[in-house]
């Protein structure tokens, strides 16, 4: 896919006085992601922009049969730069590159056409990917910074994760949100250039988070407990699923959204399993080893501090995951998030989330078939298993989404009724 237009390049003169635009998919995440683009010296905004307008931005200059995640980033950023907020001769907009087989290594394109039909060629655009694309550009993930961005990953897994567990809960409504928000900004202000978090700050820092969680006064009652998975954007960005969570939690249900770690530790495992399917270098055999090594250590560091207070639901290892669904989908089976999304609601089912959202969004092939594909296989392994996939795109109605989530939490109820009758009154 070509533009026909020379790119423009981020350059090290421009790191001074530009600001890099980029789109929101985890909020939590993308937030210390921010964070550490900005301490190491770019000046980066994370872009909240919502509903309609960015929908309508992204249809104008994304092809409709595209995959709504690159409508939706692509929308947000041109919605953004037409907004007239922006000093057009000093932004650049970021997105990221994933670098494998799935249409989001190519997203890149359609945005600098987006930005060709809107006469905005001069814009820079920068790639955010691991696999060393786009390497003229003067936007450098060197290693202390990628492994500080896996410290502040773990983090917002840590918060987002405890947050869900306690909010439902809380005695004093918003004290979880606060103390989110404290995080959020100690966390921001800790981050020092080239020197990245060590593991035992890493260790230390987790487990403080988890303390202050469980000190949070709460009064556990049953609630319908839902899982959360599907495609990665769709289902973390409040944009696309229509606030999906926000829903969940007005029907007084407690959400569980996995985390980034283990996502990321499959996107790396994958180079494995390429090398063992269809072979390889030993060199390179050995350095996604390594790396593999370092992010699981820094999981179980991550795991460890939420079993600390013996208060949380511990998620599962990634490895773990792996393991349960040998035998239901092949390692080979990774495009978009293959065959991790399956053990992602193995994983939920086994830890007493078994009513799930499936978010998949138009034009998403794989997710299709690992997601709602894989749901009879999962119901024949979980009979319990009470799934209900979503589509997300632009013509959807947000009503008839919940709509199909309410049919799903009407079963998740009746059975928890059924498991906790009501105490009758005495007469
Ligand atoms: S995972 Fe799905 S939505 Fe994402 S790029 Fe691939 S096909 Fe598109």
């Amino acid at each position: 896919m070509s533009t026909n237009e020379p790119q423009v390049c981020f350059t090290k003169e421009m790191q001074k006085d530009y600001t890099i635009l980029i789109p929101n998919m985890a909020p939590l995440h993308f937030e210390l992601l921010r964070a550490l683009f900005n301490a190491y010296g770019y000046h980066v905004e994370l872009l909240r922009s919502d509903g309609q307008a960015v929908i309508d931005a992204g249809l104008k200059y994304v092809h409709n049969d595209t995959c709504y995640p690159a409508l939706l980033a692509i929308g947000q950023l041109m919605h953004a730069l037409e907004s007239g907020a922006y000093d057009l001769e000093h932004t650049a907009v970021m997105i990221t590159q994933t670098g494998g087989g799935c249409r989001a290594s190519n997203y890149i394109h359609l945005l600098r056409k987006a930005l060709k039909k809107a006469g905005l060629t001069h814009v820079p655009v920068i790639s955010l990917n691991m696999s060393g694309l786009e390497k003229e550009s003067a936007f450098k993930l060197t290693l202390p910074l990628l492994k500080e961005a896996v410290a502040l990953l773990s983090y917002a897994d840590m918060l987002m994760i405890l947050g869900n567990q306690v909010r439902p809960y809380e005695v004093n409504p918003g004290e979880t949100d606060q103390l989110i928000g404290q995080w959020i900004q100690q966390l921001s202000a800790r981050i020092v250039p080239r020197r990245p978090t060590k593991f035992e700050q890493l260790r230390q820092t987790l487990s403080q988070i988890s303390t202050a969680f469980a000190a949070i006064p709460v009064q556990r009652t049953q609630k319908v407990r839902v899982g959360v998975v599907g495609e990665v954007y769709a289902k973390f960005s409040p944009l696309a699923n229509n606030h999906l969570e926000e829903f969940l939690r007005s029907q007084d249900c407690e959400v569980m959204l996995p985390g980034l770690m283990g996502f990321l530790i499959f996107k790396v495992d994958n180079r494995l399993e390429d090398i063992k399917l269809y072979g390889g270098s030993r060199a390179k055999a050995t350095l996604v080893r390594f790396l593999i090594k370092y992010l699981t250590n820094i999981e179980s560091v991550f795991l460890d501090s939420i079993r600390v207070t013996r208060q949380f639901s511990v998620p599962a290892s990634y490895m773990q995951i792996k393991e349960m669904v040998r035998g239901i989908i092949g390692y080979g089976s990774k495009m978009g998030e293959g065959w991790f999304l399956t053990g992602e609601m193995l994983e939920l089912i086994a830890h007493g989330y078994e009513n799930i959202v499936c978010c998949q969004p138009f034009g998403c092939l794989p997710n299709h078939i690992v997601g709602k594909g894989m749901i009879r296989k999962i119901k024949a392994k979980s009979p319990i298993a009470n799934i209900v996939p979503i589509d997300y795109d632009p013509g959807a109605t947000r009503v008839n989404q919940e709509n199909r989530i309410k049919l799903m939490l009407a079963v998740a109820r009746e059975r928890l009724e059924a498991a906790y009758p009501a105490p009758t009154a005495e007469v």
